[in-house]
């Protein structure tokens, strides 16, 4: 088969901001090449057996020469892969994807441009400022700041002349000197500057400033490569276009402990709000659906006039399992089925289950609550759930009538203890706004994994609910606040209503 090379723009660094024929490319890789400008999110697209080759530069300290790139991609194409060349921005914008282009197509190697959204105007609208604008430029040029030698110095006279916006791109390190010669050959010292570090990411940040004294600020304030430095009337516009840093949870950094196949969609949400979200999953669901003891009592789910699933996790593993052993939905049929709360009643939805009760309150007392005055001694009730769950529900409703529990899967350490070390820096440091817990089990693998529960003393811990709560006073920790619904949403509504307070 013959290879083929994809030259993507992945965009300025937010990584929603790829195309969609970009995204496409990275799942169809065979082998993805790609450096320090393009998101390492965009790398979650890939097939799992795709090969990554890192070729980062940093702009003093080359990993790999441009000869040595081209001929890493040409080389997996000629071997009949397809290499997605994934490169910040636009692959055509200062991206030497023109030369990579040359150098393959010269040796006959397929190749496809994906354009994508350069950094020079898309990083400028992330810091709120708007390229062209029909009071104050209706032209931009985009200029190389990296001047190798005095020969390839650029035509100051003809550039402070230019009425539209200037954006210089690799052009920190030659900072001092585009000011002083823009100012040199004309251009009003006054004229504004707004320098842009990591634009569209979390990390950005911007100085605004004019021709004389920008350098001096961004030194101030530390900003360094990557920056655009864009020169121009626009720039006053951020005062009023500026979206991105006025999200509400922009630049806190939450910590989230819940398993790693469980916190996708709180780490979304955070994004979404503007904030970083600091994956560090402490446990980990251990199946035990294939126990046998527990598949016997699955195949006797027809004699049960009761379901309660107390989890997710529950829900998923027991209706997987008993589709595995030849049971389909019949085998519910008459039962009543009892869901903790919202996110367990949606995950029933999936496999076309609607929850006849959900509690009030989303814990083990408002099912007890629920059920209290229903049920009768006849009443047989199936409850598949976490191994170390608590003994309430089983105690309380064994009164009422007949109650089996499954433990189907079993809470563990996670992954995140691998980056226990990173984690504790950050803690030590003071760089963590707020830790979500979702469980107890969050909270106890936590104090596991970090040794002791000392350095969560004077952080903000944040519960879904007051069983969680409970297990962090245990502790002997401070609890910071509680969700008023007991789920994710409840717990980011406290960190949201804690930020607009400020
Ligand atoms: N092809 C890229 C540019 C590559 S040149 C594009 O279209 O955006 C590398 C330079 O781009 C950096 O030195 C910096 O000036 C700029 N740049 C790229 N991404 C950036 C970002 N997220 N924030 C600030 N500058 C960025």
């Amino acid at each position: 088969m013959k290879g083929k090379v994809y030259l993507v723009g992945a965009g300025p660094g937010d990584f929603k901001l790829i195309t969609l024929k970009g995204q496409d490319a990275i799942k169809a890789a065979d082998a993805i090449v790609y450096d320090r400008l393009a998101s390492p999110k965009l790398l979650d697209f890939r097939r799992e057996d795709c090969e990554l080759i890192y070729v980062g530069k940093e702009s003093s300290n080359h990993t790999k020469t441009q000869d040595e790139i081209n001929d890493i991609i040409c080389q997996k194409a000629l071997e009949g892969k397809i290499v997605t060349r994934l490169k910040g921005g636009d692959p055509y914008v200062f991206g030497r994807g023109g030369e990579e282009g040359q150098y393959l197509i010269e040796r006959g190697v397929d190749v496809e441009v994906v354009p994508g959204i350069t950094s020079a105007i898309g990083g400028l609208a992330y810091a709120g400022i708007p390229i062209t604008h029909r009071d104050h430029a209706s032209s931009f040029h985009v200029i190389t700041g990296h001047l190798k030698d005095e020969s390839s110095e650029l035509d100051w006279d003809v550039l402070a002349k230019l009425k539209g916006t200037l954006v210089f791109l690799m052009g920190m390190s030659e900072l001092k000197k585009i000011t002083a010669r823009l100012i040199e050959n004309g251009m009003a010292s006054t004229t504004p500057v707004g320098v842009i570090n990591w634009a569209t990411t979390d990390r950005q940040k911007v100085a605004v400033g004019t021709l004389i004294d920008i350098y001096e600020i961004t030194q101030r304030e530390g900003l360094t490569s990557p920056s655009l430095i864009v020169v121009g009337d626009v720039v006053k516009l951020r005062e009023d276009l500026n979206f991105f840093e006025k999200k509400p949870l922009w630049g806190k950094k939450i910590l989230v402990t819940r398993a790693r196949s469980q916190s996708s969609k709180v780490v979304e949400k955070i994004y979404e709000l503007g904030g970083t979200a600091i994956e560090f999953p402490v446990i980990k669901i251990k199946d035990l659906s294939h126990e046998p003891s527990i598949i016997e009592e699955i195949k006797r789910v027809k004699e049960y006039n009761y379901l309660i699933f107390t989890s997710q996790n529950g829900v998923k593993l027991f209706l997987n399992r008993m589709f595995s052993l030849g049971l389909d939905m019949r085998a519910l049929d008459g039962a009543k089925i009892v869901a903790i709360g919202k996110v367990t009643a949606k995950e029933l939805e999936k496999y076309h289950l609607y929850a006849d009760i959900i509690p009030e309150n989303y814990i083990a007392e408002g099912i007890y609550e629920e059920l209290k005055d229903l049920l009768t001694p006849e009443d047989k009730i199936l409850l598949p759930r976490a191994k170390e769950s608590r003994d309430f529900l089983v105690e309380e409703l064994g009164k009422l009538a007949q109650i089996k529990e499954v433990k189907i899967y079993e809470t563990i350490i996670g992954e995140g203890a691998e980056k226990v070390e990173e984690v504790k820096s950050l803690l030590n440091k003071e760089e963590i706004d707020y830790i979500t817990f979702t469980s107890s089990s969050t909270v106890k693998n936590l104090v596991k994994i970090l040794g002791s529960a000392d350095i969560l003393k004077n952080q903000k811990l944040i519960s879904i609910g007051p069983i969680t709560s409970n297990t962090i006073e245990d502790f002997g920790l401070e609890l910071y606040g509680e969700a008023e619904k007991y789920d994710i949403d409840g717990v980011l509504k406290v960190i949201l209503n804690e930020e607009a307070e400020k």
